[in-house]
């Protein structure tokens, strides 16, 4: 794909690879010579890159990055706070971090920003750029083997190191980048019965499913299984009709409760909203975050975060149902707050627990990553499915088939 292309890839599924380091430490030269094009602006003049710059990259065999170039460490004043800040939110948001330093090698400001990419949890490399004007301190590359921090020699100027720059950030691209995602397919065999239960209600979108459920069936399909779609008032008599138990019975969350009550206990059930946790990547992180609602107090937020503002109903999953069900459960008065976009807000931190919606519209690596910006910022995140089943009393149920 060419560049141009790969700009138009949907942002969810990009790579976010963030180039930190001090002024003039030649971090766009770089960027450059790894894109083998004029991705950065680059100038003579120190701390030309100020708000982080967001460049789009075909990087095979990965597909489509986003580069972040990003303003100089040691930029300094009241403006260079608030450029440190926006770095600091883009770190958030990054997959692998390279941390280039130039011909002077790892000074304060460099270890400083290694010390916090590492309490992020990220991925990283630190790249010894200008390398074709001085070799790096030996001091700096013994440091670097004796903390197992993998690094690359490179020169902006000459081209040289930018391939071994490209294939350590294809070394350290998380897992969820690389490995082919399945939704339901390895839970039943060819030949097997998987049974959806779709309620249609009001907040039924009208005429056609939604995502999740038109994913789960196509699945099926593919995997020369077949599919019984039922309402929740149907399923007893759906279940009673087949001739051997289902492999599996999919559920809405919302009727998790009526369902798990009709379904035998030795029969597979999970939720649509549980699959798509797993699909995403995080279950565990999301199961763990749930948790965290028996441990909410009086007075406490809860951030409702939803990834596209949708036409709200009445009876609103996020905006009411749900934060009535787990005031209900927990017996607290807590405030719920809405958040739909993109971003999380600034001050993620006030919130003692943000309950995630299905994000049925975001690409894998994009809810990855926003549940990985929670985790680095230290709150607990869960998602609407998890946390119904969690309020339910039904989540080690529908754990089991996905966690065996
Ligand atoms: S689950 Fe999230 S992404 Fe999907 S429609 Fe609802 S708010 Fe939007």
């Amino acid at each position: 794909m060419a560049e141009s292309e790969a700009g138009k890839a949907p942002r969810g599924v990009r790579l976010v690879i963030t180039l930190v380091g001090r002024t003039n430490a030649g971090k766009s030269s770089l960027l450059n010579a790894i894109a083998g094009q004029d991705v950065a602006i680059v100038s003579d003049f120190a701390g030309t890159t100020t708000d982080p710059v967001a460049k789009p990259y075909e990087l095979l065999p990965l597909g489509p990055v986003t580069f972040y170039d990003t303003a100089g460490l040691d930029d300094t004043g009241q403006l260079g706070k608030l450029r440190m800040a926006a770095t600091r939110k883009v770190l958030w948001r990054t997959d692998i971090a390279v941390v280039v330093a130039d011909d002077s090698g790892l000074t304060d400001a460099e270890r400083g920003i290694i010390a916090d990419i590492r309490r992020l949890g990220i991925p990283f490399l630190v790249v010894f750029n200008k390398s074709d004007l001085a070799a790096p301190p030996e001091a700096d590359l013994d440091w670097c083997r004796a903390e197992n921090i993998r690094f690359a020699r490179a020169s902006a100027a000459t081209g040289q190191g930018a391939t071994a720059v490209k294939e350590a950030l294809i070394a350290l691209a998380p897992a969820e980048a690389v490995r082919e995602p399945m939704l339901a397919g390895d839970l039943f065999g060819e030949g097997d019965t998987v049974v959806c239960v779709v309620p249609i209600d009001l907040a039924a979108p009208k005429g056609r499913l939604i995502v999740p459920q038109v994913q789960v069936l196509r699945e099926i399909l593919d995997g020369d299984a077949t599919a019984v779609v039922v309402k929740e008032r149907e399923l007893e008599d759906a279940l009673a009709n087949l001739r051997r138990p289902p492999a599996l019975v999919v559920t809405d969350s919302q009727v998790i409760l009526k369902v798990s009550g009709d379904v035998p206990d030795d029969v597979p059930l999970t939720t649509f909203s549980t699959l798509f946790a797993r699909f995403k990547g995080d279950l565990p992180i999301l199961v763990a975050g749930a948790a965290a609602i028996d441990g909410l107090k009086d007075g406490d937020t809860v951030l409702m975060s939803e990834a596209c503002s949708h036409h709200v109903q009445a009876d609103d999953i996020g905006r009411v149902k749900l934060p009535r069900w787990i005031s209900q459960y927990t017996g607290k008065d807590l405030r719920f707050e809405v958040h739909a976009g993109h971003d999380f807000p600034d001050d993620l931190e006030r919130f003692a627990l943000v309950v995630h919606c299905g994000s049925c519209m975001l690409g894998r690596m994009e809810m990855v990553r926003r549940i990985r910006e929670c985790v680095r910022r230290g709150v607990p995140v869960t998602n609407y499915g998890v946390a119904i089943s969690k309020v339910q009393g039904v989540l080690e149920r529908v754990l089991r088939p996905v966690l065996r």
